[in-house]
């Protein structure tokens, strides 16, 4: 898979060189570039905002650099399919588990991070001629940026990459791969500072311990996230 990122802070994204990701990286599994918006600016200053149309507070995203930028990288994968690009935005559609599977199947994604009071909306409109655009939110709060958002669904899309994590059975058992929270895990030793680890899971049992750790899951999502219950019966 292909990831391009706009930003004007490209430095953000040095962490995604460590870990999983970054092996990803070195073996080819995954392409990903970083660039700085500024690079598609062509004044003294490299401006990049301006005052907002309307009056209000704050400064808006002008659209000429992202114009620039999103036609080159769009441009980068011609003959391959259209890119999906994202804008991670507060007022998008809320970010989960189902939204990585889905953009982990792309071949190729481009991220647009907004600063200041966010994008001049035409830039948006002029995406939709390069490929599929998706307003993406992280949650239900302001971030300064979209560079964490960016970072955090990178990192959840490319895990989910054939060959990024080791043994993919890990991918399986997590919270939110099946509605529910993950059961609790433990390892040695079985017993620190007087506290035990629950004996079933010592018992060589398995279908008694798949028992268990299904019970944990449902009573552990009741207690924390009801809401994801909401839809049984
Ligand atoms: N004025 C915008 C609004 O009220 O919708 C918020 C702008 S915010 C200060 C600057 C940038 O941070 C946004 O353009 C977006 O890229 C990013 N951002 C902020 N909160 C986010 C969230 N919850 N999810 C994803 N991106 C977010």
């Amino acid at each position: 898979m292909r990831i391009d990122v706009v930003s004007i802070f490209p430095s953000y994204f040095d962490g995604l060189t460590l870990s999983l990701l970054g092996k990803a990286q070195s073996t080819g599994i995954l392409d990903l570039r970083i660039h700085d918006l500024r690079d598609w600016t062509h004044d003294r200053h490299r401006t990049v905002d301006d005052t907002p149309y309307g009056g209000g507070a704050g400064m808006v995203m002008k659209p000429e650099p992202w114009g620039l930028a999103l036609d080159q990288l769009a441009a980068g994968a011609d003959g391959g399919p259209r890119p999906t690009i994202i804008f991670p935005s507060p007022a998008g559609e809320v970010f989960h588990q189902s939204t990585a599977r889905e953009l982990a199947d792309r071949e190729h994604l481009i991220f647009g991070c907004g600063r200041y009071e966010g994008i001049d909306e035409r830039v948006f409109e002029e995406a939709a001629e390069l490929g599929e655009v998706r307003l993406i939110s992280l949650g239900d709060y302001v971030l300064n940026g979209g560079e964490v958002a960016v970072m955090a669904m990178v990192e959840a899309i490319g895990r989910l990459i054939p060959g990024v994590v080791g043994n993919p059975e890990s991918l399986v058992e997590e919270s939110h791969e099946d509605g529910l929270l993950e059961y609790p895990s433990y390892t040695k030793p079985s017993v620190w500072r007087d506290r035990e680890v629950p004996p079933i899971l010592l018992s060589g049992n398995h279908g008694a311990i798949a028992a268990w750790r299904r019970e944990q899951q449902v009573e552990r999502t009741r207690r924390r996230r009801p809401d994801l219950l909401a839809g049984e019966d």
